[in-house]
């Protein structure tokens, strides 16, 4: 293929939202530089980019913003980048038995479009039947938020949280539905602002039609506090 058509390609990939593989792409030398070391360079990057708009970083308003930037981009909203930064697999027997659908909704994502470094916000919902193990109900959060805080493609974040879950539980029987906003199509390009996407992967006993349609039911309660 001719290297236009693959940059071609490449773009067309980036402007329709597809993502090319379950696992982040990310590079084998991704953590041979420390925190501190990424941060002094990204901080550069960012003063270019800045300096490039023309903008006068001497003014007091700018002058923090590339430090600001680099690391929050550093440690926290692509700090899940950092396999370091995963919640511990501390899980629990099922003491009571429970052996019913468990489900956690609402989860509040804020994570970030890979395409355009721009913010994607939502929920997440959960679900899992257990098979002896259990987790706490704060670590589906933690999990969530861990895949969240990286350059994300939604459906990736999706498939990511249902893996590790399934991993920590010891069950194919898990599920999830994430519901977000991309601003990237929200405030420019299309700029729909009503629009969001929703995806979901269904493991195990989650792809029978009653499991599924029973996570779908409760996800749609509206219950009152
Ligand atoms: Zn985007």
């Amino acid at each position: 293929m001719k290297i236009e058509n693959k940059i071609e390609e490449f773009e067309s990939l980036g402007d329709d939202h597809i993502g090319t593989s379950s696992n982040t792409p990310l590079r084998g030398d991704a953590f041979k530089l420390s925190n501190d070391e990424k941060i002094e360079i990204i901080k550069d990057d960012v003063r270019h980019i800045m300096e490039t708009l023309g903008l006068d970083l001497t003014d007091d308003s700018l002058s923090g913003t590339p430090n600001r930037v680099a690391k929050m981009f550093v440690k926290e909203i692509f700090g899940g980048l950092d396999p370091k930064k995963k919640p511990s697999a501390s899980t629990f027997e099922n003491k009571y038995k429970y052996g019913e659908m468990l489900v956690e909704k609402n989860i509040t994502v804020y994570s970030t479009c890979e395409h355009h470094l721009l913010p994607i916000v939502g929920k997440a919902h959960i679900a899992y039947i257990s098979n002896g193990t259990v987790v706490g109900l704060s670590k589906m959060n933690r999990i969530v938020d861990y895949f969240a805080k990286r350059p994300q493609v939604q459906e990736r974040l999706t498939i990511q949280i249902v893996k590790e879950l399934q991993k920590v539980l010891n069950t194919q029987d898990v599920a999830c539905v994430v519901d977000a906003k991309h601003l990237c199509v929200n405030s420019r390009g299309i700029r729909d602002i009503e629009s969001s996407t929703v995806t979901s992967e269904f493991g195990g006993k989650f792809k029978d039609d009653a499991t599924r349609r029973e996570f779908l039911d409760y996800i749609k309660l509206d219950t009152k506090f």
